[in-house]
């Protein structure tokens, strides 16, 4: 894991905190939130902001820090945000997903802050990898290790359905009147999930494929639950450059195991899928992480993991 964004990004968070000391003086007491009706949730980013809402109900008002269509590992807050964040009656982040957002949680989050890190176990970076030995020239099994954790969890329904009934019993002490409504509403979600999962298990069961290659290694959870092979362009950020011998492996990756679809995400730039594409004579299709909906997506998890299905067993040939 990356953490080239961290002191900029700390330092944008410190300097927001500033400002907002020098603000607090003369602000208005509304320290409880902008409805007093209502828990004032704000999450790091969509998949967690999707959990938020639906188990959240009518009960909630979710902010979402991420901007539509953003990337949001590299997420830099606003003195704005800073404040959301210092307001909030619950924060939904994960620890170790985006510096500035941790940064600020350490300075001003206090007790109000739920970790999705601290509730369900990551997996070490190099699981769910593509790790069998082609040769000497295979090394992409040994980057990103040194105890690095995967943050991509929410990937995984299961896991995401695991980490919305935690989120459910955090949501019940902070609004007790309410209490009962957020496990019936986790419960929901969860049964949405487990057949978002089962239609997952089908429809990769036949396969003629099983490598995906894909532009950030943003799938491991995905690969690890339904048994496919991620070969990430770049690793566990998005950000990174890969560099032209990396290009080189994945190409060779991908030209070895007929790979016949090149992944891309649609926060990020095509430019270097597309590269390899026309290098092996494949084609290009979006994958997408679910870090953030792209601006004009109508669509939320459940709707974009089903297109996900789908461009996936035509990639691979399902049955
Ligand atoms: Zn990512
Ligand atoms: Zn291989």
């Amino acid at each position: 894991m990356t953490f080239r964004t961290a002191p900029r990004a700390l330092a944008t968070a410190t300097a927001a905190m500033l400002a907002l000391a020098g603000a607090a003086g003369c602000a208005t007491d509304d320290a409880a939130g902008n409805d007093p009706e209502r828990v004032d949730v704000v999450a790091g980013f969509y998949p967690l902001q999707f959990l938020a809402e639906r188990i959240g109900g009518d009960a909630v008002a979710v902010t979402n820090l991420a901007r539509p269509g953003a990337e949001p590992h590299d997420l830099e807050l606003n003195p704005r945000q800073v404040g959301q964040i210092v307001d909030a009656e619950l924060i939904v982040y994960l620890h170790g997903f985006q510096p500035a957002v941790d940064a600020a949680i350490e300075q001003n989050g206090g007790d109000r802050a739920f970790d999705v890190a601290a509730v369900q176990p990551l997996l070490d970076a190099t699981a769910g990898g593509h790790d069998h030995d082609h040769g000497a020239e295979d090394d992409h099994a040994e980057e990103e290790s040194d105890g690095a954790k995967d943050p991509h969890v929410w990937l995984d329904p299961t896991r995401l359905a695991t980490i919305g009934d935690k989120l459910a019993e955090r949501l019940a002490a902070a609004d007790p009147d309410r209490a009962s409504e957020y496990p019936q509403r986790a419960a929901a979600l969860r049964a949405e999930l487990e057949r978002l999962d089962t239609e997952f298990t089908e429809g990769l069961k036949t396969c003629q494929r099983r490598e995906i290659v894909v532009s950030h290694t943003a799938f491991g959870y995905l690969a690890q639950r339904y048994q496919l092979e991620q070969i990430g362009i770049t690793g566990l950020s998005p950000e990174d450059e890969p560099s032209p011998q990396r290009l080189a492996t994945v190409t060779e990756e991908a030209r070895e195991h007929g790979a016949t679809t090149i992944f891309f995400e649609t926060l990020v730039s095509p430019k270097v899928a597309e590269t390899i594409a026309r290098e092996v004579g494949a084609q290009t299709a979006v994958l997408d992480p679910l870090e953030g909906l792209s601006a004009d997506n109508g669509g939320d998890y459940l709707s974009v993991m089903r297109t996900n299905l789908q461009t996936l067993r035509t990639a691979l040939s399902c049955s």
